[in-house]
């Protein structure tokens, strides 16, 4: 509904009446121009991360006749990785497989036990100016053995993909964007402690990584998203995105998701999650029932809304030094 001037004001003549007229179609053809020129379709959105969240939890097949019940073993795990390169390659981006392979902490275990192998799929949206910073959002792709884990990550993920079909799209970038997905979050954060030890290795100025990890669950409706540790300038910029979308926020001091990779390592770092330490996480956490159909799409829609909202603050931020 807009506001009509005609309404609100006596007609003077025809001539004062045609020229309201006009007014009027003017303020609604600029209504629609603002409608149109947001690129987040709410509805595309929910759509694509339903589909999403369906293959990785074994609704519908991830490849062919491949259906997986959890993103646990090497093999599960491999499907997902090959999904989520030719998902992204077919969306236009260049993407990358970070394999790792990380001995146990006593290295004679090594010998009894094999060591930690997995594959970190990820892809660096350039920046359409000169600059030399970027920007990390990831989300894990593994689950717990026994668990389809939709809300655990298999949200994160979708999240992570659609901001990073938006970072595609948008016209200017002041900052490269690296987008990843991590494996073995679930095995004490091997996968985003390996990718973040890659990063520091090669040198990479790191404004800031944000992770994503169960954004699928808001039972009391309030929509409301938790921070988890966030630096000064990560929160008022979260708090900056919120705002104009009308989300919550709460801030937490969880530490136990792959954010903590990057912080231990001297990087600025936020996780993003649904009201885990206020009480209103999903009840399905690392279990069988951890399925599709108990995740919130509006919940998650608009925590997509608010990460999309909040990088493309940071695509818009000039280099300070
Ligand atoms: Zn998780």
């Amino acid at each position: 509904m807009f506001w009509s001037i005609t309404k609100l004001i006596q007609i003077p003549s025809n001539t004062g009446k045609m020229a309201l007229i006009v007014l009027n179609l003017f303020i609604s053809a600029q209504q629609v121009n603002a409608q149109q020129s947001d690129s987040f379709l709410e509805e595309e959105v929910t759509r694509a991360q339903r589909q999403m969240i369906q293959k990785l939890t074994g609704v519908e097949a991830i490849r062919e006749e491949v259906y997986l019940s959890a993103r646990s073993t090497p093999e599960e795990r491999r499907e997902v990785a090959g999904f989520l390169y030719r998902s992204l390659e077919k969306d236009g981006f260049t993407v990358q497989k970070h394999h790792y392979k990380v001995s146990n902490k006593i290295p004679l275990l090594d010998l009894f036990f094999n060591p930690f192998m997995g594959t970190n799929v990820y892809t660096i949206v350039p920046a359409t100016v000169p600059t030399d910073e970027y920007v990390l959002l990831g989300a894990h792709y593994d689950s717990e053995p026994g668990s389809p884990g939709a809300n655990d990550n298999a949200t994160g993920v979708s999240l992570v993909y659609q901001v990073a079909l938006q970072l595609r799209d948008a016209a200017y970038r002041g900052k490269h964007f690296i987008i990843v997905f991590f494996d073995q979050e679930e095995d004490n954060l091997v996968g985003s402690k390996a990718f973040a030890r890659k990063i520091m290795k090669e040198g990479k100025h790191i404004h800031s990584a944000h992770t994503a990890d169960m954004l699928g669950w808001d039972a009391d409706q309030d929509g409301a998203i938790e921070l988890e540790y966030p630096t000064r300038e990560l929160k008022a910029l979260y708090h900056r995105a919120a705002q104009g979308l009308g989300i919550p926020l709460h801030e937490t001091q969880v530490t136990s998701t792959d954010h903590e990779a990057f912080r231990e390592l001297g990087y600025p770092a936020i996780g993003l999650t649904e009201e885990y330490v206020n009480g209103d996480s999903t009840p399905h956490y690392h279990k069988a029932t951890d399925t599709a159909e108990t995740v919130d799409y509006i919940f998650l829609m608009n925590a997509t809304r608010l990460v999309w909202s909040a990088m493309e603050q940071l695509a818009q931020t000039p280099q300070i030094n």
